[in-house]
């Protein structure tokens, strides 16, 4: 017998929503996803008419889900897309880049292309290569300077064209692991960093949002599907080569989520209540980040240089001099 939504009683149920329980027909989830992520940006002001946004495109699930919402909160004149080329074998593939442009086209936004090469001097695939060339206890791995060198380029691009705000397509259980990531290492800064909220700020830092934060990856996935983008489907490379704290904590909140489907998104109001809750109290200060001493970009209080130039200059054996990139990326800053 065909299982009708339980929403709207009238359709075919194609979605089984796991944190509610509900089975829903697919008019029904697609709403209910816009609503939770229109209520995310709503609560935390992410975006506000007349905001010009800069959002980071991949050509993953959540970045054409937020691509699609962002679209129907702000003005297509005011939205751009960054594609960023990490350098990845067997992982970047232009068809992928050519698909994200026309999904930008049809949509009447701006799509721009650039790569880590380009912008930073080094690909990931040339970050690891140099790791592994020089004898170092320390390895920092692959997901980690991918990470800080893409945040770099979308911040350095959103002041370049003048935006307020950088999305990204974060979806809850990335917020969630890096939220367990930094009370595991105690890194209290972080944890208030990651609240949309945060009093920790620099006239440098454009506003990071990311809207899809209370949405399963799972969520994204079907809703992806059912929208009928064609998403990169294939994991990067260096996840299978070397686990990282981050992959090996997806997996304990993956088979917690099965064993009580709704822990995470329980675990994430409970987290923002307490976060919002120092910061309304000032618990933690407002904080006017500091500049780093070599490429003058903000970086965590206490430290003197940024990650990015810390991982540039343990990747060069302790050779200390400034990141060749600055030329291309600050070719023409606004602030
Ligand atoms: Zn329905
Ligand atoms: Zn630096």
């Amino acid at each position: 017998m065909e299982v009708r939504c339980d929403i709207c009683g009238a359709k075919r149920a194609t979605v089984y929503q796991r944190h509610s329980g509900l089975r829903l027909c697919r008019d029904c989830f697609h709403e209910d996803i816009r609503a939770r992520v229109l209520d995310q940006v709503n609560r935390y002001s992410m975006v506000l008419p007349g905001d010009g946004v800069l959002i980071g495109l991949s050509g993953g699930k959540d970045s054409f889900v937020l691509l699609n919402i962002i679209s129907e909160v702000c003005s297509p004149s005011k939205i751009v897309g960054l594609m960023i080329e990490e350098g990845i074998h067997d992982y970047n593939r232009d068809e992928v880049f050519e698909y994200i442009e026309s999904i930008c086209r049809d949509k009447g936004v701006e799509c721009i292309r650039t790569s880590l090469k380009k912008e930073l001097n080094y690909s990931v695939d040339d970050y690891m290569k140099y790791q592994l060339s020089i004898e170092s206890d320390y390895i920092a791995s692959a997901c980690t300077y991918c990470g800080i060198a893409r945040r770099r380029v979308l911040n350095s691009y959103a002041r370049m064209l003048g935006l307020n705000r950088v999305a990204t397509g974060h979806n809850l259980d990335d917020e969630v692991q890096t939220y367990v990531i930094n009370i595991l290492r105690g890194d209290f800064m972080r944890l208030v960093q990651l609240h949309p909220l945060s009093n920790v700020h620099s006239s440098k830092l454009v506003k990071r949002v990311k809207p899809l934060r209370s949405i399963y990856e799972y969520e994204t996935t079907m809703l992806a599907y059912i929208m009928g983008y064609r998403f990169q489907e294939t994991e990067c490379p260096y996840i299978s080569q070397r686990p990282t704290l981050r992959v090996r904590i997806r997996e304990m909140l993956i088979s917690l989520e099965v064993w009580r489907p709704g822990i995470q998104l329980e675990f994430l109001k409970f987290i923002d209540t307490l976060l919002e809750d120092a910061i309304e109290n000032r618990v933690f200060k407002s904080i006017e980040l500091p500049y780093c001493r070599l490429c003058g970009e903000p970086t965590s209080p206490n430290r003197e240089l940024c990650k990015f130039c810390e991982l540039i200059n343990r990747m060069r054996s302790g050779v200390l001099d400034a990141p060749p990139s600055q030329q291309s990326v600050y070719r023409n800053p606004t602030i």
